[in-house]
Order: structure tokens, then sequence, then C-alpha cells
């Protein structure tokens, strides 16, 4: 279990990297730190794992107070977006170096190294250089060289992002295996809401160096805590439109709807993920509680579409499903109605 308390770190200059955060990591939790770059995420990972000291606040692991403990004496493996491999050692003994620090004898740590290797599916590699491996294999490598250590926390940041799309998805749920198996309480950093969303078991949005929200996959993308969480998680980017409650009713965009009860008249945002409208073509029997526009822009996203309807008071986006084989994408230029599915808005 990983306990921070009013965690402050204050870089030369005044930026405040991370912001006195608490935050409780339960064990053998897959927990990742979802933010845009530069929000603070390397910073927190970096303060968890000793190579950063922290201005204020406190960091405990296994509920030991570690705040001032060398990283080397925390018992965490980190791997960092780059792999930081040691270009003149072989995969062996990339694996091994966190053994031989322990003073693991050779024998010994070799043997592990070999094991590892051979879970993560790098056995034939064993003798070759980080300078003489994909990619993949490196990320591999550096990820089986957190594995080697037994350590009681991994640390991860941003280890897919520099694999290509297609091989990012197989590493992604590789490394959810992985964690599963070895059920080691993991901190994982990204700054891509599919990833975090897909792997986590919860995940802390962050934002300007503060924690916006902690929750489950499903409560952080049906029940955002804002507008910023509601724009960053998500395929493709919600809906958020300027609107008001007035005499029980909503106003947005031109378009009066029905207004969920016990909310006070006054402004708000409406948010409609594009997943959660469906697009008539012809004006639909609801076409009081739809937004009425022409189609400005179609994205092909394969077997669908991202429509966006320019209703002359806001673009509103559709995520439309394809037809059956031989229909087309909606012609831009053609009248259309976005028409919300009930009960799927956030105000
Ligand atoms: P992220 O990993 O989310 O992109 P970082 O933790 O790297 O964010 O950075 C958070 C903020 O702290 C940024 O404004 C960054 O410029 C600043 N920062 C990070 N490291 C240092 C440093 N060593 N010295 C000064 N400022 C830093
Ligand atoms: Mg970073």
């Amino acid at each position: 279990m990983i306990s921070l308390s009013g965690l402050t770190k204050e870089f030369p200059g005044g930026v405040r990297a991370i912001d006195s955060l608490d935050l409780e990591i339960a064990d053998g939790e897959f927990f990742a730190l979802l933010g845009p770059s530069g929000c603070g995420k390397t910073t927190l990972l970096r303060t968890i794992a000793g190579l950063e000291a922290p201005t204020s606040g406190n960091v405990s692991i296994g509920g030991v107070d570690v705040t001032g403990t060398p990283p080397g004496r925390r018992d965490v493996a980190m791997v960092f977006q780059d792999y930081a491999l040691f270009p003149h050692m072989d995969v062996t003994a990339n694996i091994a170096y966190p053994l031989r620090i322990k003073k693991v004898p050779r024998a010994r740590r070799e043997a592990r190294a070999a094991e590892t290797a051979s879970r993560l599916s790098l056995s034939g590699l064993l003798a070759r250089r980080p300078g003489q491996l994909s990619g993949g294999q490196q990320q591999r490598v550096a990820l089986a060289r957190a594995v080697a250590s037994h350590p009681k926390v991994f640390l991860f940041d941003e280890p897919l992002s520099n694999l290509d799309a297609r091989l990012r998805l197989e590493a992604r749920t590789f490394l959810k295996r992985l964690q599963r198996e070895l059920a080691v309480t993991t901190v994982f950093v990204t700054h891509d809401q599919g990833e975090a969303l897909a792997l986590a078991d919860r995940i802390a949005v962050m934002d300007a160096g503060r924690i916006v929200q902690v929750g489950t996959p499903p409560e952080v993308f049906h029940r955002p805590a804002g507008t910023f969480v509601a724009s960053f998680i998500g395929s493709t980017p919600m809906n958020l439109l300027p609107g008001a409650a007035q005499g029980g009713a909503l106003h947005v965009a031109g378009v009066v709807l029905p207004l969920p009860p016990g909310v006070e008249d006054g402004p708000l945002v409406y948010g409609l993920r594009p997943e959660y409208a469906d697009l008539s073509q012809s004006a639909p029997p609801e076409r009081n509680a739809s937004f009425a526009g022409k189609v400005a822009v179609v994205e092909n996203l394969g077997t669908s579409y991202l429509v966006t309807l320019d209703t002359g008071d806001a673009l509103v986006q559709v995520v439309v499903p394809e037809g059956p084989p031989g229909t087309g994408a909606p012609e831009p230029g053609a009248p259309a109605w976005a028409v919300p599915r009930p009960g799927r808005a956030l105000l």
C-alpha cells in the first residue's frame, strides 16, 4: 500500500509541480496517474521512487514512512519512458543489474534473469545488447529488469509511449496480464486516457499538480467531476455546450430539452458524448429535442464515422455506426439532426 499525505514538490524558480497531494493506493492495485503533459505525473512518480525529495509532505510504502529513505532501499522498480537500458551490457546483465546492486550472487542473479526473460518471451535474445533489439523488445527488457528484482511496487512512467500504435496495444494487454499474475502494486503514469481506462483498477486524473478526481474507469468515464475530466476522458471529445436551466427546462444551442429534477435555474454546461447521440438524416419525431444543422465534417473511424454538425449556434459531434454493406457515409452539406439519447447527457 502506498500512502501520500500533503505531498508538495516545488522546483527552484517557484514551479509547484505537485501541490499538497493526498492519495492512498491499495495493495496489489493497478493505479493510473492520468493527465496532460506538464501536470506533474513524472515528478509525482519520481517522488514516490525517492529520486526527488518532496518540499513537504510524506510518502509511505507498506505502512512505513520512506520520505527520507534513498531510492535503493525503497524496494520499488521504475520503468522509464525511454527504458534507460545500459547500452554496453547484454540483455542478461541489464535484467540482472538491480540484483547485482543488491549483491545477489552471480549464479542466482543469472538464473533469475533467465527465468524472467523466458516469462517475457526474451529467451532468444539474452546475449544481445539494447542496440540490437527492436523498440518492443527493449521495452520488454526494461519490464523484465523491473520484474526480476521482485519489488514491492512497480512505477511505470509512460512505458508504452515509444511504441507504434499496434505494438502499444499488444504491450498493453501483455502488461495487464503480467500485473495480474504478479499482483504487485503498480503506479502507471500516462497522458493516454484509453491506456488508463484499459489498464487501471482506479485512475487519478491530474491537472496542474493536483488530483481532480480519483475513481474506477466507469466512474471517471460516466461521472466526471467536472469539465476538465469530462473533456479529457473518452476516445472522442465530449460535446460541451454552454446552456442554462430556466423555468424547469434546459436551454442549449437553440434547443429546449427536459431538465432532470432538482436542477436550479442558472447557467450550466451541457455535456454529451458523441457516442450518446444518434444522427437522423430526416426530421426525427423528437425534433424539438434534437440539434438541427448541416453536416460540416465527416471523419472515418473505421467501423463508424465522427460527424460534425453545424447548428448555426454550435458544433455538435455524433459518432455514427457504419450502415449495411454498400451504404455510404453522411454527405457534407446535407441537413441532419443530432438526437441525444435519453438520460445520457451530463450537466
Ligand atoms: P508530466 O510528467 O506530467 O509531463 P512533469 O512532472 O515532468 O510533468 O513536470 C511538471 C512541472 O514541473 C512542469 O511544469 C515542468 O516544467 C516542471 N519541472 C519538472 N522537472 C523540473 C526540474 N527538474 N526543474 C524545474 N522544473 C521542473
Ligand atoms: Mg512525464
